[in-house]
């Protein structure tokens, strides 16, 4: 079922799954729960494994199988089952409450709040007082079984919205700036850098297209801004934090209040205050489309999304992203834009490559080795919602260690003995094959940065 459609239904009964992501209007609620999607509301209310409460699954049996998280006696009663589920559950029991794997997954398991990668063995019980392997399915990106039904939990929107815009002029300043606005619990905490600025303004026409808006007037709405960027120069990042309500005034209120505080502040920064979601919406469209436009702009060229879902500390940001700059800046022919979810510490890069490009694979490989080793350098997940696909799961054993990778081949192996379900994703990639996997014209074959 498609989102757009699910959401639709729910909405008549003023109920919503608010781990919707961008790709809201393409993506179906079986993805949402395979990949274990978030999106702009990720930071007060989650991802979609908080709202899964159950699932139907096609297992490796070729059978239906209902499953919840169980808890004491009826764990107990699962666990001596004799029968295909009761021999899954007593394999995963095992695998998680062996003392040394307890430890390992203790020791190993994600740092940052917002991961999608690996199997999520570290969230679904000890295996003796309470065994949830839904929540094993969630995030498993479909290398487990086929998800065939699913038990949502869902909320309550907040129809009213405000937000402040806060122009950064220098990065340093976030390391402040971050806890500051997260102290005021916001719905969503977003950002662009001044690629994306730059760029939403080279295309103000189509930008207006995109949102079926009038360029005179959207022209207009963005003078303040233009005003700011020939005065003192382009922000070097832009955030965006929203503030939802019952009333207008409620969500205005807090949005002025985290306005006023960081006022106070002005050598680095200035604020705004979009005082409805009407006023919001040009902020919110250069986040979500300027990627669209650039690539819709640049001829000859696509998308490469490899380093496009990465997670720091949100406290580490102000370190973190000038040496993601840095190393950036050493591939000048790649046309990329830096956006996302900077309360998470959740950034999507997805450069534009040349595919005739005879170094585009060498490139590829190299970048990728480069920013996975500083997001490893700095606790953080290879992927925040996008999950680990075949392009990124040579990369799982880098971020979790060869102990974890070792627990995660296992559960493959337990749920999927025949490996049919969804191969190489998650785990059984190198780095070679995934180069060769990659959608590009053929070249002679690339040695990779780990020569395997
Ligand atoms: C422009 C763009 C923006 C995006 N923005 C976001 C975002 O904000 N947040 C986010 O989390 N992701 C985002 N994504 C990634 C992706 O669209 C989402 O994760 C989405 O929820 C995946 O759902 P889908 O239906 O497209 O799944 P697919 O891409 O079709 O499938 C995803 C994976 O899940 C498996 N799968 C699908 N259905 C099932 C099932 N029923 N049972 C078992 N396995 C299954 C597939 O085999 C595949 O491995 C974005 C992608 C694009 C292109």
């Amino acid at each position: 079922m498609y989102f757009r459609d699910f959401d639709k239904e729910t909405k008549k009964k003023n109920l919503e799954l608010p781990s919707y992501t961008a790709s809201r209007e393409l993506n179906t609620v079986g993805g949402m729960a395979a990949n274990n999607s978030g999106g702009e509301k990720n930071l007060k209310y989650g991802k979609t494994a908080r709202y899964v409460e159950g699932l139907e699954v096609v297992l490796s049996d070729g059978q239906v199988h209902t499953l919840v998280s169980l808890e004491g006696e009826v764990l107990q009663k699962k666990l001596q089952e004799q029968s295909f589920e009761g021999e899954l559950y007593r394999k995963v029991a095992a695998l998680v409450g062996t003392p040394a794997h307890a430890k390992v997954i203790e020791k190993n398991k994600p740092q940052v709040e917002k991961n999608s990668s690996g199997y999520a063995v570290w969230d679904i019980g000890d295996g003796k007082t309470k065994l949830n392997l839904a929540r094993l399915m969630v995030g498993a990106q479909g290398t487990l079984g086929i998800i065939t039904k699913i038990h949502f939990k869902l909320v309550h929107p907040k129809p009213y919205a405000s937000m402040a815009v806060i122009f950064v002029k220098n990065l340093s300043q976030l390391g402040e700036l971050v806890p500051e606005v997260l102290k005021y619990q916001p719905d969503s905490f977003e950002s662009y850098d001044d690629h994306t600025f730059s760029i939403a303004m080279k295309y103000l026409p189509e930008l207006a297209t995109q949102m079926k808006s009038g360029l005179l007037s959207l022209g207009i709405s963005f003078l303040p801004e233009l005003w700011m960027a020939l005065t003192g120069g382009i922000p070097k990042l832009v955030l965006i934090v929203e503030f939802r309500g019952d009333t207008q005034a409620e969500a205005l209120q807090k949005a002025q209040k985290l306005a006023g505080e960081v006022a106070h502040n002005k050598d680095h920064v200035s604020v705004r205050v979009a005082k409805t979601e009407a006023q919001a919406r040009k902020y919110w469209a250069v986040r979500r489309e300027s990627f669209n436009l650039l690539r819709k702009k640049v001829r000859g060229k696509r998308t490469a999304p490899f380093i496009d879902d990465f997670v720091v500390p949100p406290h580490t940001l102000p370190e973190f992203l000038p040496k993601l700059q840095k190393v950036m800046a050493e591939y000048p022919s790649l046309t990329y834009t830096i956006a996302g979810h900077v309360g998470d510490g959740n950034f999507h890069i997805i450069p534009l490559v040349d595919p005739n490009d005879p170094t585009i694979r060498t490139t590829i490989d190299e970048l990728s080795h480069k920013v996975y080793d500083l997001v490893v350098q700095y606790h953080g997940s290879i992927s925040g919602e996008h999950n680990d696909g075949l392009i990124r799961t040579p990369y799982v054993e880098k971020m979790f260690g060869p102990e974890m990778y070792g627990l995660f081949m296992e559960v493959k192996k337990i749920f999927d003995p025949q490996n049919i379900f969804n191969p190489g994703k998650k785990v059984g990639t190198t780095f070679s094959d995934a180069l060769a996997k990659l959608d590009l014209p053929p070249q002679p074959s690339v040695k990779t940065q780990q020569g395997k």
